[in-house]
């Protein structure tokens, strides 16, 4: 290896150790897809040492210990480190992450804490190491406040051009509540009107203003970042930066998901044996306890339970169908609301309807390899894995036009997709769907469209890889 190129990459959540959404199973594959394309990259991936993480799995090794200061007081930092199919992956632990015991709490104060000293220790662990990435790379706002702060130390002969990537994966959590934190890591309010007044002390705003390039998750996320349904305030920032935002859709790890070799499912199957499927969805009813039948459509959900995700739109739009057959399978958890509307659900179609209230990654998977449909109905998708790791097991998305679902999902070809973020729309592309599931042999072309696509990384991390590229040899 000849002077690798010395990635940094920061994010909250990297599968298998934790996982609570997409961005773990994203942090969770990326890294190890750079390191398989290019032997030139030198990536270290830094998440916190979470205390839900469990250890008994991996072996962990106590790296090094130092601390940062923050308001005048020296905090402990300590950092333990593993490898993970040859990549280097680094756990900050200290105070903020022992005393809480969620990835995210609802007290945002109290996330502030956890992800400015995770980012700022993050930057301390470089120096401690005498590793000086090219590139920091974050994802999402909980490493924001490390771009920033490169940023306000460029006199600083360590970080004195060091370049910065921040990959938004979600632009609707911007961290707000990180003033106090911010202020007490040595990070003052930004004072420049190119970014809203209400930006100028939250993590988000600041990690795009200090980035060099901007990766949305997706091209079509990109876009509508830049428009006011999608910017969150910040969409005339975005558009005046336009020339350094860009889209790259996430992969999956398809060999973590593949149902010819999925160790939880009744029946391994590939594109070639879609009848071995049926079994799949048998067991699924079975377990469940729906009826037993190949000829009903069963339409499921794997999602966050939350707003974004559009839940209640599928409620109401299953309402609205049912004057045809159907069942459903709910897996989800989070707002209290909607997880009521799902109980709602059940208890007026007792016959049709499964809510299964939790996280369940071994429902997860038995849903994709025995459902028939998937609904997405989201509000807004940066990029969604969902809808990928179904078409993959042969569930035909049936989703919103939105983001990353537009650029994975091809209309009547893979999936069906409906414009308006309303349950009508919705009806009417669940209607057309079920109309298409009559016939087997159209059903199955639909599956083995979906089935035969690449959802890996290779191309996606061709992509990030040049951009690294690019982004390194550019001046500071
Ligand atoms: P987001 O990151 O916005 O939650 P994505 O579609 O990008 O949505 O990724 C969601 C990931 O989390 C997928 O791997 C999905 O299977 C998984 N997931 C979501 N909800 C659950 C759940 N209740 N149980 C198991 N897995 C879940």
């Amino acid at each position: 290896m000849h002077n690798p190129l010395k990635i940094l990459f920061l994010a909250a959540e990297a599968d298998p150790f934790i996982k609570v959404g997409g961005l773990g199973d994203v942090v969770g594959s990326l890294p190890n897809a750079l390191l398989a394309l290019n032997d030139n990259l030198d990536v270290r991936l830094v998440i916190p040492f979470h205390t839900s993480i469990r250890t008994d799995s991996f072996d962990l090794h106590r790296e090094i210990f130092f601390t940062i200061p923050r308001a005048g007081v020296s905090v402990p930092v300590q950092v333990f480190h593993t490898e993970q199919r040859g990549l280097s992956v680094y756990f900050i632990s200290g105070a903020p992450f022992t005393q809480s015991s969620n990835v995210y709490d609802t007290d945002a104060g109290l996330d502030g804490e956890k992800y400015v000293f995770f980012s700022m220790a993050a930057l301390e662990l470089a120096r401690q190491l005498n590793w000086r990435p090219d590139i920091v790379h974050a994802n999402d706002w909980h490493g924001c406040a490390a771009l920033y702060g490169i940023r306000r130390m460029q006199s600083d002969p360590f970080w004195h051009g060091v370049k910065t990537l921040l990959s938004v994966h979600n632009l609707g959590y911007m961290g707000a509540g990180s003033e106090a934190a911010l202020t007490a890591y040595g990070l003052p309010p930004l004072n420049d009107p190119d970014l809203p007044w209400w930006g100028q002390q939250v993590p988000m705003p600041l990690g795009l203003w200090s980035a060099d390039e901007i990766v949305a998750v997706s091209p079509t996320y990109a876009e509508e970042i830049q428009t006011s349904d999608y910017g969150c305030g910040l969409e005339s920032f975005l558009r005046s930066k336009h020339e350094r935002v860009s889209g790259i859709v996430n992969g999956i790890d398809v060999v973590l998901w593949d149902p010819r070799s999925d160790s939880v499912l009744a029946r391994n199957f590939s594109v070639d044996q879609l009848a071995m499927r049926a079994e799949n969805k048998k067991l699924l009813q079975t377990q469940v306890g729906l009826e037993v039948s190949q000829s009903i459509p069963l339409l499921a959900m794997v999602t966050r339970l939350d707003q974004q995700k559009g839940a209640d739109i599928a409620f109401s739009a299953l309402r609205q169908i049912a004057d045809i057959e159907w069942q459903a399978v709910l897996l989800g958890s989070g707002n209290p609301d909607l997880e009521d509307a799902a109980r709602r659900l059940e208890s007026d179609f007792p016959n049709r309807v499964r809510a299964v209230l939790r996280f369940d990654g071994k429902l997860a998977r038995q849903i994709y390899g025995g459902a028939d449909m998937l609904m997405m109905p989201s509000r807004y998708e940066p990029c969604g894995l969902a809808q990928m790791i179904a078409m993959r097991y042969g569930t035909v998305p049936v989703a919103r036009v939105t983001g990353g679902l537009s650029d994975t999902i091809d209309q009547e070809v893979t999936g069906f997709l409906f414009k308006d973020a309303s349950p009508t729309a919705m009806a009417e592309a669940l209607r057309l769907a079920m109309l298409k599931f009559k016939s087997k042999d159209v059903w199955q072309g639909f599956q083995k469209a979906g089935m035969s696509k690449d959802f890996s990384w290779n191309l996606s991390a061709h992509q990030y890889d040049d951009l690294y590229l690019s982004l390194s040899s550019r001046k500071p």
